[in-house]
């Protein structure tokens, strides 16, 4: 719901207990407390979509270039968060989850999507091991021509993440920017990518994308209902409240250096 929404509400709520008002005091108090309850229940009703989380590596080892830092979350930092999420009953699920949660017209609370993207072997090293000792799922968004090779997953790995009640799904072939890409160019780092998670993995393909680096265009979103997706993720900050455009999603960047407080404060609805 959003910010204006529930001030009209609010509004409503406060005229129609001014022209219900009754003579007599004592139900006077009482039309009162009913506004306020009916005006606390607006704000509480208040739904502003569900946080999906964007990791690229969990590893103890942190590069010290700069962007390779901000881009890794040490393994202790990481289960610190789903420690912070278990203890407040909030529960981690996929990315296809929350689409199919959101078409059948659910507004769900106390939900997160965390995502980790380009497929790194700590994913299934480091990652992995972590979601399921604190019974949290978790979305790998994989770039499917660099599997197998130095530091990223393989098949083997791929299964295992699947198997383990994860979505390994799609971030490209080659992890181009699709927005420098003609159609031909795009259809085949999208398709590719889906093409071989089909053909290694099995059904289903794979029914959510993230753009690498959040990159995307008009032609992105017709290339992505052709090839049979159903939802795709940007870099855009904000919360998921909604499929009015489905291909172009946002998604909350964690960050090397953030906090716990930092961390409640991202997924804070
Ligand atoms: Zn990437």
């Amino acid at each position: 719901m959003s910010v204006a929404y529930a001030v009209r509400r609010l509004i409503v709520v406060a005229v129609l207990a001014f022209a219900l008002l009754p003579r007599s005091a004592e139900a006077g108090a009482q039309t009162r407390a009913r506004a306020a309850t009916l005006a606390t229940h607006a704000m509480t009703a208040r739904w502003d979509g569900v946080p999906v989380l964007m990791y690229h590596r969990v590893d103890a080892d942190v590069p010290h270039d700069a962007v390779g830092r901000d881009l890794t979350i040490e393994p202790a930092a990481f289960a610190a968060q789903l420690r912070y999420l278990r203890a407040r009953h909030i529960a981690a699920i996929t990315a296809d989850e929350l689409i199919a949660r959101l078409g059948r017209g659910e507004r769900p609370r106390n939900i997160v999507v965390l995502t980790f993207d380009d497929g790194y072997q700590d994913a299934a090293t480091a990652a992995l091991p972590l979601l399921r000792e604190y019974g949290a799922r978790g979305t790998f968004y994989v770039s499917s021509g660099f599997i197998g090779t130095p530091h990223h997953l393989t098949w083997h790995q791929m299964r295992a993440l699947r198997d383990a009640g994860m979505e390994v799904a799609c971030h490209g072939t080659f992890h181009l920017d699709l927005a420098k890409l003609d159609r031909a160019g795009q259809e085949r780092e999208a398709a590719g990518c889906m093409k071989r998670f089909t053909r290694y993995l099995g059904a289903p393909a794979p029914t959510t994308y993230a753009y690498p680096a959040g990159k995307y265009d008009a032609t992105t979103v017709s290339v992505m209902r052709e090839i049979g997706m159903r939802a795709a993720f940007t870099e855009i900050p904000g919360d998921v409240a909604g499929l009015a455009h489905p291909f172009a999603l946002p998604r909350l960047r964690v960050r090397h250096d953030d906090d716990l407080a930092r961390f409640a404060e991202l997924i804070a609805p």
